[in-house]
């Protein structure tokens, strides 16, 4: 039996171990009853410990033999023996948001498909941050209006009930969807504003929900994506973004919502700052590139490094080194390879084709620059 469809709230119950294997992956055992959710229709399973004359175990994760109508299956850290009397408690924080999401998610695909005639094709409430997925590829307004729907929904603080009505009873109910089971069918009404067939966990009222906030969306699979938070989550999403807009508003010394500005001018100031600076390595080369080519074994600084071996591989006859005060440098030539088994004896580690890059010791970089090597 499956306890958590008549009282989403309990935490803890009895119960004896019908069913127990081990496998390599792992130790599994079926319970006579359950409050574990297994993991279906989106939601997670829920986790906790089996307690008994064996000690304590772990249920770490929880699944449905068959869909729907097969055993669940609890996996545990440890093996339990066949026949124990057990006592099982869920992790209660775990579950309450799961409960959360779960019931935000069936609020907001009613609210969906009321402001914008948005039918939801699949759901994920495996993270804090959940998707709902739709049919119809939704508008921007149409969603703003589903959002403050559902939060009106929430504010109504709406019951939620779940009752088991049969298969030819099942025409009398407007149901937002249709079930995917047969037989005895459970449906999960929300007040007067939604009725689904849903054998999940939900909270006793819409207002435990609350708030839900829609994050963003994308075009999916010829529908849309919509993202979601929902309850606690929503609250503390809320609270990381605040602190980091208080954090980088106190570093413009200007309000949470006055970041804006600021940013655009410090973006604004690094656009003409790498134009100036691309100028003056360019600058920088052509100024060096008579030197290279003289010396040929030269200390240049490492931001033109590259640019300035590129530039020499016109004069492809003769080898040339470059090297930066960091120990940074660049190869190429005829000799280059010769060159570099030289440098290995000073620690210098590099590859490369036409121009060989790579590094060494800093403080070997006065001995590393002899013209003699690329003579
Ligand atoms: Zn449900």
């Amino acid at each position: 039996m499956r306890l958590y469809q008549w009282d989403g709230y309990a935490t803890r119950f009895q119960a004896q171990v019908v069913r127990a294997w081990s496998e390599e992956r792992g130790h599994y055992a079926v319970l006579s009853q359950t409050l574990f959710y297994p993991e279906s229709g989106g939601q997670p399973a829920d986790t906790g410990v089996l307690r008994g004359e064996f000690g304590e175990v772990r249920v770490l994760h929880v699944y449905e033999e068959e869909k729907a109508f097969g055993d669940v299956v609890h996996v545990l850290s440890h093996p339990v023996p066949e026949g124990a009397q057990v006592e099982g408690e869920i992790d209660w924080e775990r579950r309450f948001r799961h409960m959360q999401r779960h019931t935000a998610q069936h609020i907001l695909s009613q609210a969906l498909l009321r402001a914008g005639g948005y039918h939801t094709i699949a759901v994920s409430l495996d993270s804090a941050v959940c998707t709902v997925d739709l049919e119809e590829e939704p508008e921007e307004d149409k969603l703003r209006q589903a959002e403050a729907l559902a939060n009106f929904a929430v504010y109504a603080d709406y019951p939620v009930e779940a009752f088991w009505v049969t298969e030819e009873e099942l025409a009398q109910y407007p149901l937002r969807r249709p079930p995917k089971v047969q037989g005895q069918v459970r449906l999960v009404r929300i007040g007067d504003f939604d009725l689904a067939a849903c054998g999940g966990t939900h909270l006793k009222t819409s207002a435990q929900a609350g708030p839900i906030k829609v994050l963003k969306w994308e075009r999916y699979k010829g529908g849309g994506r919509v993202y979601f938070v929902a309850g606690w989550e929503a609250l503390e999403d809320y609270h990381a973004k605040h602190a980091l807009l208080s954090r980088l508003a106190l570093g413009f010394s200007t309000n949470p919502l006055g970041v804006e500005k600021p940013i655009q001018k410090l973006q604004e100031e690094l656009y003409t700052l790498k134009g100036e600076n691309q100028a003056l390595k360019e600058a920088l080369v052509e100024a060096l590139l008579p030197r290279a080519l003289e010396e040929r074994a030269l200390l240049v600084p490492a931001s033109v490094l590259g640019e300035l071996a590129k530039r020499l591989l016109s004069w492809s006859d003769k080898t040339f080194f470059l090297l930066s005060p960091e120990g940074r440098f660049a190869l190429l030539g005829p000799k280059r390879m010769e060159v570099l088994e030289g440098l290995k004896a000073l620690g210098a580690k590099g590859g490369g084709k036409e121009v060989v890059q790579g590094a060494l010791p800093k403080e070997k970089v006065a001995e590393a620059l002899d013209p003699k090597r690329v003579s």
